[in-house]
This record gives C-alpha cells, structure tokens and sequence, in this order.
C-alpha cells in the first residue's frame, strides 16, 4: 500500500487518459495513470488505420497512434501502470482508488474509462472487426466507397449511421429486429426517403462471414426463423455502447444510460477533485480528437483545483 498522498491519479488509457497524462506531467503534478490490464491504449488499439486525428496527413494506425501518446505522456515523467482499478473511494479530501494489489492516494482523481461498444455476440463479430466490421461510420464510412454496406439497428444512430453512409455506399441495408424503427421520426423520414437505403425488418444478424474480410452476414427473421444470407463488404453496429462507470456508482453522479454527469463547460462532477472527460462522459462526438480535447480539459481543471488547494 502507498501512503503518498499524488496530485493525480488517471483511471484509463485512451486519447483521454494519455492526454491528461501528457498535461499534468508537463504541469509538474507528477500524474499516476492506470491504464487497465488488458485493453491499455483505449479503443484504437483495435483498429487499423484512423485518418481523421489531425497532424497525421497520411493516417496512423491506431495502436501506433496511442504508442505515440503514451511516449509522450511518459517522456514528461507521467507514471504508467498497465493494471486495473477495481474500486474507488472518491468523496474525501483524499481520493483512494485501489487495484487488485494496493491501494493509492490523491488529491484529484481523472476518470478517463471511456465506454464499450454494444457487441451482437455472433460467430466472425471479432475476428472480422476492422476487417468490414466496424462500429463507428465516421471513422470508417470512407474506406466503403462503392459498396454494399449493412447496418444493424433500429435507433437513431443506427439510422443516423445508415443515412451518413448513403454518402459513400452504392447501396445500405438497415438490419432491425423489429418492424418498426425507435428512432426520431423525422430521422426515419429521412431514411425512408433514401433511395440508397433498404430495411429488413423482423430481421437478426446470427453469423457473420467471411475469409480474410467480410462477404456476408446471415439473418434470421424474427418471427419465422427463416434464415436468408445477405452479401455486403461493410457491417455497422449501431445496438449502443455502454459506459465503463460501474467502479463509480453511489459516488458520482451518473444520467440514466450510466454517463458520468459534468457541469456544462467543464469536467467538473459532483465531488470536488473529481473530473470525467472522454467516452465516459460523452453521448455524442465520441472521436478521439474530442476524447483528447477533453482530457486536456480534464487536467487542466485538476491543475486548477490543485492551485487552489495550496
Ligand atoms: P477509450 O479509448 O475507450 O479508453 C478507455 C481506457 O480506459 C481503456 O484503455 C480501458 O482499458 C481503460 N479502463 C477502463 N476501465 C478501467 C479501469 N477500471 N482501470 C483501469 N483502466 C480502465 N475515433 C476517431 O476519431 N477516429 C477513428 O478512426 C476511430 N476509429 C475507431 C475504431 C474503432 C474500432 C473504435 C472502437 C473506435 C474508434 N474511434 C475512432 C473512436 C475512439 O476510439 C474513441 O472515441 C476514443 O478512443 C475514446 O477515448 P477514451 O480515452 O475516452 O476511451
């Protein structure tokens, strides 16, 4: 157990957490950050090549992208610990957050934990991830120009996913288990509209196919159980994502999907010296540039709070 009382502790390593990271460093506020056993590096560890993180002209694969992070974060003296954080005491002066093998203090805690995207739990989900399956039609919408594209879900962002990529796709198939979408009317209106879209209503993907890259998925209709193959070279899941902030329930206050809540224009929760940025906190951007921005949020309202402390 250590009995030094940091300036900061990060929970998480993405863009997020290895932003914050790099800003208290530099900051001299010599910053710990857990970083998770498994997934550090954040949610581009699991893809290939990101094009749209500025200052990178001819893209960056996501695992070098975060590398090149954590280096800088670690070039400023940030402390890195690839373990994970299994609960946290966060209402004191002094924040206690402990791992599996100790327990740490600090002044302020940044959480940074990002969420999961919803998985559909079938047979070529992750084997065919960044290999036509994707989850994010603003990161990856581009590499499916001409091509046949699926989508499965029936709420806004899945709609909202199918319409934006109309934008590159000959032609996208909404895959919903329903026969009728939960989206915004006037967001299904617009992908009634749509030339480029078509539905498959009643509809569940039960296999996803292909050798190298995707070819194809298998649906199951809902109601018959008829089973049909529907070639496509691009899957979206758009079912939802879940915010990794069960460490924190009964402390910070949580919206009703399980978001951290900040004040607006800040990182700020509810407990002092406690600050939230990233994908943990956010329902709408979720690109790493805006993960990055708000880390840098995130440590500079740290850096702040600490100030005011001495
Ligand atoms: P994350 O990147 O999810 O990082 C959170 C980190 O916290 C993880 O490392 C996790 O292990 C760690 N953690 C969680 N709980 C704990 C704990 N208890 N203890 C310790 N550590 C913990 N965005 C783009 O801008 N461009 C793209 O091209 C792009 N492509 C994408 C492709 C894929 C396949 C995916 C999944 C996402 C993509 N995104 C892209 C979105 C982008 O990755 C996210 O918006 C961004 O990573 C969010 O950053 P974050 O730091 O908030 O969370």
């Amino acid at each position: 157990m250590s009995t030094d009382v940091r300036n900061v502790i990060i929970i998480g390593s993405g863009p997020t957490g290895y932003t914050a990271a790099v800003y208290t460093a530099r900051a001299n506020l010599s910053p710990l950050v857990f970083e998770g056993s498994v997934t550090a590096g954040g949610a581009l560890m699991n893809t290939t090549e990101v094009e749209n993180f500025p200052g990178f002209p001819e893209g960056i694969d996501g695992p070098a992208l975060m590398d090149n992070m954590r280096r800088q974060a670690e070039r400023f003296g940030a402390e890195l610990v690839a373990d994970d954080v299994v609960s946290v005491d966060l209402t004191g002066d002094v924040k206690i957050v402990r791992t599996a093998t100790g327990e740490h203090h600090a002044r302020s805690v940044i959480l940074a934990m990002g969420s999961g995207y919803r998985k559909l739990g079938v047979d070529g989900e992750d084997r065919l991830s960044g290999r036509g399956v994707s989850w994010c039609a603003t990161c990856d919408g581009f590499f499916f120009r001409k091509q046949e594209i699926v989508v499965v879900g029936g709420g806004d962002s899945a709609v909202e996913e199918a319409t934006f990529l109309t934008r590159f796709a000959d032609k996208v198939t909404l895959v919903h288990r329903r026969d009728e979408l939960r989206a915004s009317k006037i967001m299904q209106e617009r992908a009634f509209k749509n030339d480029k879209i078509e539905f498959a209503w009643n509809s569940a993907v039960k296999e996803i196919r292909g050798e190298l890259s995707l070819e194809g998925v298998l649906l199951e209709d809902t109601v018959t159980g008829e089973e049909r193959y529907l070639p496509a070279t691009g899957l979206f899941i758009a079912v939802g994502h879940d915010p990794r902030s069960e460490l924190l329930q009964g402390q910070v206050d949580l919206d009703p999907e399980g978001y951290v809540l900040v004040q607006p224009g800040s990182t700020q929760t509810n407990l002092p010296g406690v600050f939230a940025a990233g994908d943990l906190v956010d329902h709408t951007y979720r690109q790493a540039v805006t993960a990055a921005g708000t880390g840098c949020a995130a440590a500079l309202d740290a850096e702040r709070y600490i100030a005011d402390l001495e």
